[in-house]
């Protein structure tokens, strides 16, 4: 597998464009006689989605644990051989986006770390927000090393700290020190025997339990059981920390849950596929856009989704309004990442190497145009000059979310607040600032109506700037990632 010299990760072509960028997937499996590290393989594979720098899977034969990371998708990461090098009865994966250090091999999950009573391997989705004092305990733990890991992520400072637990074993460790977590994590982690899975109090992350024939998966999202024939047995709850090994599953609870799950994953993060509390993912996201058609009308010819993320709040939005739903933009669905840097010519194609448009559809026509959110308001500017390029009469765009106005602290990477186009400008200047004929926003009460959730159990603060998880005061985004890049040596 190829990757540039200096090790950092080739740019997403289209990252001028690019919208909310998901944190992690993270994949567990606990299944003697069957091949764990492709069951891993495969549900990474459908966890792809939410997070496309690395990717890397961890096994166990019962006597030692092996890694293989690399940067890249999924699919570019392993080769058959590869996977042949990692046997085992229990494995966990991930694929990584980066929200807190650079996008670097040295930081890919999973991470390894040795432990007085065997080897840690940890996978996390989500971003911890008191990563500055989990250090000094760090520190205080391991005072002498001074050594520089390299690594400047979250994740590897809580798999140091469990590591360093005076503890008899992994669970106890981990039990001791989940508590001290601050923030969104939602963790598969493993020994040489046990497999672990552990949800923050808030349960902002997405985590479930799947049964296969001869075992047991974990997975960010149903979509990555579905993927490997489990069936879906339950969520893991707000606070618990769950252990599956030869005597079945073992539930321990070492918090009381305070649900907050995030808005966002409904709008856009999860798979349209995923069911998460019993709702399906794209029903919800039609739901939303037939509130979207009540809440902001208007007369036109034609309903089309940005695809694919808007597809289905599109097809909501043509059920509210009565007008005809049809597809006016074709994406090139291989197009993303790469690993050949486009030249100039290439690059000024911009939002055309992702998308095309349909003129024998556009031409002459009203156009009514749904995404799931806007961020910096790039794709949405393009989009509209680019309809209008072919032929539309009429632009209006139409957003299954509200204005996103306030930065993440949870492990989206949205931009900064600057950057959110929504942070400094009203309706109206956005709408001119992107060139639509009309913009219009689905409420923060239709969305969440359109979830079943209840509000006080949702994380809404990047629409709202209520945040339900403590961050600290001083934290700014930039400040944020300063402290976390300082954290060497642990
Ligand atoms: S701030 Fe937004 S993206 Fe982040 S957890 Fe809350 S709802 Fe989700």
């Amino acid at each position: 597998m190829s990757r540039r010299p200096d090790g950092l990760l080739n740019h997403n072509i289209l990252d001028a464009d690019k919208g909310p960028q998901d944190a992690c997937g993270v994949f567990g499996v606990w299944a003697p006689g069957e091949e764990v590290a492709k069951l891993a393989f495969y549900g990474l594979y459908a966890l792809q989605h939410r997070g496309q720098e690395s990717a890397g899977i961890a096994t166990s034969d019962g006597q030692r644990i092996l890694v293989y990371k690399d940067m890249g998708l999924v699919s570019q990461v392993f080769t058959e051989s590869d996977l042949a090098t990692l046997p085992g009865n229990l494995g966990i994966g991930h694929c990584r986006y980066s929200t807190t250090g650079s996008s670097t091999w040295v930081n890919a999950q999973p991470t390894l770390r040795p432990t007085k009573y065997g080897t840690l391997a940890l996978a996390h989705n989500g971003n911890l927000t008191n990563t500055g004092e989990l250090a000094e305990l760090v520190q205080k733990l391991e005072p002498t090393t001074g050594r520089d890991r390299g690594a400047t992520t979250d994740t590897e400072i809580m798999t140091a700290l469990i590591s360093l637990q005076n503890e008899k074993n992994v669970e106890a460790s981990a039990i001791a020190v989940l508590p001290q977590l601050e923030g969104a994590f939602s963790l598969v982690f493993m020994d040489e025997h046990t497999l672990y899975a552990a949800r923050d109090r808030h349960g902002v992350r997405p985590l479930v339990l799947g049964k296969l024939e001869t075992g047991w998966v974990v997975a960010s999202e149903s979509a990555g059981l579905d993927i490997v024939g489990a069936a879906f047995i339950r969520e893991i709850e707000p606070g618990e920390l769950i252990a599956i090994d030869e005597n079945g599953v073992r539930s321990k609870r070492w918090a009381t849950a305070e649900p907050k799950g995030c808005l966002f994953e409904y709008v856009y993060l999860s798979r349209p596929d995923t069911t998460i509390a019993g709702q399906g993912i794209h029903a919800t996201r039609v739901a939303i856009g037939v509130r979207l058609a009540k809440e902001a009308p208007v007369e036109a010819d034609l309903v089309i989704p940005i695809p694919e993320s808007g597809t289905p709040a599109a097809i909501g939005y043509a059920k509210g309004s009565g007008i005809p739903f049809g597809i006016g933009l074709v994406k090139n669905s291989y197009v993303g990442r790469t690993f050949i840097q486009p030249s100039q010519t290439i690059r000024q194609l911009g939002i055309r190497l992702k998308l095309n448009p349909l003129r024998e559809i556009i031409e002459g026509k009203r156009i009514v145009v749904v995404d799931d959110s806007i961020v910096r308001g790039n794709t949405q500017r393009a989009i509209v000059r680019m309809l209008r390029e072919a032929g539309a009469r009429e632009i209006h765009v139409r957003i299954s979310s509200p204005p996103v106005k306030w930065p993440c602290f949870y492990g989206i990477d949205f931009a900064t607040r600057a950057e959110l186009i929504a942070s400094g400008l009203e309706i109206e200047e956005i709408r001119r600032s992107i060139g639509a004929d009309s913009l219009g926003f689905v409420s923060l009460e239709g969305l969440i109506q359109s979830t079943q959730i209840e509000e006080n159990k949702l994380c809404s603060a990047c629409f709202t700037g209520v945040y339900p998880i403590r961050i600290p005061a001083d934290m700014s985004e930039g400040k944020m990632r300063l402290e976390i890049t300082e954290v060497q040596g642990i």
